[in-house]
């Protein structure tokens, strides 16, 4: 199947099963007038955060990378009353969108966006977190999924974002943050702390994929 079959599938799908939405495409529009890069993940992906995130009625969820805080707002809309989410973003230009967009959507009581480096600001948070969605510079994967198994339950589901990168994860010689990737692999590599496998995605943002941990 070429990527432009993909797309069209993606955009059917998306209209048959994710009727347009105005908090959430709002938030899409004010990344793109910000200028940010589009690089959150897909409606569908997004859709699918959520519900995973229902399926095990997760109350306390942790995301390592916000942007505009698109797949934050489907990860908060999971949450049952009193729920939490707390996200990670290290660049303020990003944060500033990312509060407008939580703040349209009603959930700044539900969001705790801390600003800041991941790896300074997971030393000070504390869990137990049921759902853990880390999708921030990649080279440093190995040590968010660290801090995601210090950070959760047992049970707890950890979730690594772009994981195939059109399949340059297979090149031990591709870039910096395709090696974050295969670090990470190696590292899951008969860690008997979690149960995990990949999930290979294609779509409009083509073909990528994410890891999916349970921690046992
Ligand atoms: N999860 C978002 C979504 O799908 O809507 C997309 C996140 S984007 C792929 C990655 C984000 O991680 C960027 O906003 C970037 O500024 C942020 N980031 C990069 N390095 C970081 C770090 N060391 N600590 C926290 N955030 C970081």
């Amino acid at each position: 199947m070429d990527k432009q079959t993909w797309t069209a599938v993606d955009a059917y799908f998306a209209q048959a099963l994710m009727p347009a939405d105005p908090v959430l495409d709002a938030a899409l529009a004010a990344s793109r007038d910000a200028a940010l890069p589009a690089i959150n993940v897909a409606p569908n992906q997004g859709k699918l955060l959520h519900l995973m995130a229902r399926m095990m009625a997760a109350r306390n969820i942790l995301e390592i990378g916000t942007l505009a805080a698109y797949s934050t707002l489907w990860l908060a809309r999971a949450l049952p009353a009193g729920g939490r989410l707390v996200t990670l973003e290290a660049d303020p230009a990003h944060a500033v969108v990312a509060r407008a967009n939580i703040a349209r959507a009603g959930l700044e009581s539900v969001i705790d966006l801390r600003e800041g480096k991941a790896l300074d600001i997971l030393p000070g948070l504390t869990g137990p977190f049921d759902f853990v969605f880390i999708d921030a510079d990649k080279t440093n994967n190995v040590h968010y999924f660290e801090w995601a198994l210090k950070l959760s339950r047992p049970g707890a589901v950890i979730i690594v974002d772009n994981v195939v990168r059109d399949g340059k994860v297979l090149d031990p010689e591709a870039e910096e943050k395709v090696q974050g990737v295969r670090r990470l692999a190696e590292r899951l590599t008969g860690d008997s702390r979690v149960s995990a496998t990949a999930l290979q995605t294609v779509g409009g943002k083509g073909w990528d994929g994410f890891i999916l941990a349970v921690v046992n």
